[in-house]
């Protein structure tokens, strides 16, 4: 079957589906395109493993395509405050979100819930087919556009093609836009667990010099971990029994929330940076981990994501359907992205490279620094500004 559409997007995940959302009410004819449709429902006393720390700017854009208002509150955590540690526990650095005027500093949290209720908002609106299961086979480019040839052998027709497929984006390769790409030899191992005493919404951290390790506040009496580290450790971790790990990684946070246990079971995924070369060609253009993956350290990187679709849908709403794959149109969009992009992946990987570092020298200035910083309240507005509204 031949198919027509303004806007293809090929990985329907959060971000592909926030694209597909924030381009509804428009009259482009949007198509998204995903190999593995979400779920949409699960037992209530599960826990997702995948939580993400959602910025305020990225809860102004799920609210304002519909999506925010599809989640359970109940199983959302706002953080109200966080504590930095170095591998010195005497300086620390503390922000707070009464000190910044605000309810919450960001919220966590499911990925399965948000893709949920993402999923919904787009498949709500008229002018979004959810093309699913299916992925694509092939990809080519001519005057009016790109065609995108289907496992079921339709062939899909476009003026846009966005690849929001993900850090081993299929829709890259095709279009031939080169990465560099270096592995942090570093592992994101993830877990949830409920804890003896309330954690009041604090989210910690902790930069060991092999490692960095996140306590962030579930709803209820719970913790997610994000502990980042190397092979032999995310072994150690993995090989655990439940009660083990439990016993670990309230040890490795000094113990602060009382004792531990397991509630979802850890698991690893490999850390990279990515950088592309471009972020557009003529009738491309790449949105999320697709454009760009960045250390979880700094919890950013779907919120970096969530930015791309913010400027890409408010570029495109501004041009007539006609010209949506124009190369002028996406190098709009390529630099209203670039320093945003940099600068959080400068920011992730200079602080990886600080403290997953036990030189001496490097080790006293980090902890001088936070405790510096701690301590110069314009500099802490600064930073904490920047986190909120990026
Ligand atoms: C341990 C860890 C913790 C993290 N914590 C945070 C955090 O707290 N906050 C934060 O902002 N970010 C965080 N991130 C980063 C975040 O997970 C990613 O930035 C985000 O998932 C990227 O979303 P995406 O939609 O761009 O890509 P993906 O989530 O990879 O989605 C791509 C989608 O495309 C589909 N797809 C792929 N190829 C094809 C194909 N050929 N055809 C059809 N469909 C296809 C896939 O099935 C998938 O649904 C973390 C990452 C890690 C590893």
């Amino acid at each position: 079957m031949k198919r027509e559409f303004d806007i293809l997007i090929v990985g329907g995940g959060l971000v592909g589906a926030a694209l597909a959302a924030s381009l509804r009410d428009t009259t482009f004819e949007i198509g998204l395109i995903e190999g593995k449709p979400p779920a949409q429902s699960w037992p209530e006393e599960e826990w997702d493993s995948r939580v993400y720390a959602i910025s305020r700017a990225s809860r102004r854009l799920l609210q304002d395509i519909g999506a925010w208002q599809r989640l359970d509150t109940a199983r959302l955590g706002p953080v109200a405050a966080m504590q930095i540690y170095g591998d010195d526990s005497r300086n620390a650095l503390a922000f707070d979100a009464l000190e910044a005027g605000v309810d919450d500093l960001a919220v966590i949290l499911e990925s399965r819930q948000l893709q949920a209720a993402l999923w919904q908002s787009a498949g709500d609106a008229p002018n979004v087919s959810l093309i699913a299961p299916a992925r694509p086979v092939s990809f080519s480019q001519h005057a009016e556009g790109a065609t995108v040839v289907l496992d079921n052998g339709d062939e899909l027709h476009a003026r846009l093609v966005v690849g929001a497929d993900g850090a081993q984006s299929w829709l890259r390769q095709q279009a031939g836009i080169t990465t560099r790409s270096e592995p942090y030899q570093q592992w994101g191992v993830v877990a949830n667990f409920t804890i003896e005493r309330p954690h009041l919404g604090v989210a910690r951290q902790w930069f060991f010099d092999d490692g960095v390790l996140a306590w962030l506040p579930l709803a209820g009496q719970r913790v997610s971990i994000v502990w980042s580290c190397g092979e032999a450790q995310k072994d150690e971790l993995l090989a655990l029994s439940p009660e083990q790990l439990a016993v670990r990684v309230a040890d490795a946070g000094g113990n602060l929330l009382g004792r531990f246990s397991t509630i979802t079971p850890a698991a690893a995924f490999p850390l990279r940076l990515t950088h592309v070369d471009e972020l557009i060609k003529a009738g491309v253009a790449l949105v999320g981990d697709a454009a760009h993956t960045v250390h979880p350290l700094a919890g950013q990187g779907v919120n970096l994501g969530f930015g791309d679709v913010a400027e890409l849908a408010r570029l495109l709403k501004a041009e007539h359907p006609g010209r949506c794959g124009d190369y002028l149109v996406l190098r709009r969009y390529e630099r209203a992205r670039r320093e945003s992009i940099y600068l959080m992946q400068g920011v992730c990987h200079g602080l990886q490279k600080l403290f997953n570092n036990s030189n001496p020298w490097l080790k006293s200035l980090r902890n001088f620094g936070l405790g510096l910083t701690d301590g110069l309240p314009w500099l802490k507005q600064q930073l904490i500004r920047h986190a909120m509204d990026h």
